[in-house]
């Protein structure tokens, strides 16, 4: 098994836990000139580590770490103007800075969707601690897509299991429960 593999470099090393008091902080790109600054008025809910292709990760790095706030609570502070939508039909408008090509936060404009309403931020870019702690896998198997070898897809999971993030294949049960509780909502199958 080699020690080679980065998940991600917040938690290769452990999973450091949130502090509950924690309310927030400042998130800031890789520009050592003129970074791009969001303020976040909140604690995260639901981080955890995602394969997903589109999130953002660091160099090197297997997995994007990646947490939700309301987005009433996100508020984008200094050089907005270097923010731009990574791709404008994906479902979360990713805002990257142009210059470092950091995502700064992902916001879903659909009305309609199950998480309008969140921002997807990676607290990883706030020199702040206290944030929550991820709490598991999601999109594990879509490593692949980026470059992943196949064969190391079981070192992969044995090492997210040790770390106590389960890994899933697509998002949690509870969050994939809260989606389709919305579908049938919508749908009239389920009477709210
Ligand atoms: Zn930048
Ligand atoms: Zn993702």
């Amino acid at each position: 098994m080699s020690a080679t593999v980065s998940l991600h470099p917040s938690i290769d090393n452990g999973v450091k836990p949130g502090r509950d008091d924690f309310t927030g902080g400042t998130l800031q790109c890789h520009c050592s000139k003129d970074p791009v600054r969001v303020r976040i008025q909140a604690q995260t809910s639901f981080n955890h580590a995602c394969g997903c292709t589109k999130c953002w990760k660091p160099k090197g790095a297997l997995f994007s770490v990646v947490a939700v706030v309301p987005k009433d609570k996100l508020s984008v502070t200094e050089h907005g103007e270097k923010l731009q939508v990574v791709d404008p039909k994906a479902t979360i408008q990713r805002h990257a800075c142009r210059d470092c090509g950091v995502h700064l936060y992902g916001r879903i404009e659909n009305t309609e969707h199950p998480l309008y309403g969140f921002d997807f931020i990676h607290t990883e870019l706030s020199s702040e601690t206290g944030w929550s702690a991820p709490q598991f896998a999601a999109f594990v198997s879509s490593i692949i897509e980026s470059g992943a070898d196949p064969a190391n897809m079981s070192e992969v999971r044995s090492r997210l299991k040790a770390l106590g993030l389960e890994p899933y294949d697509c998002l949690s049960p509870p969050l994939m429960d809260a989606i389709s509780t919305h579908v049938a909502k919508k749908s009239g199958v389920l009477k709210s």
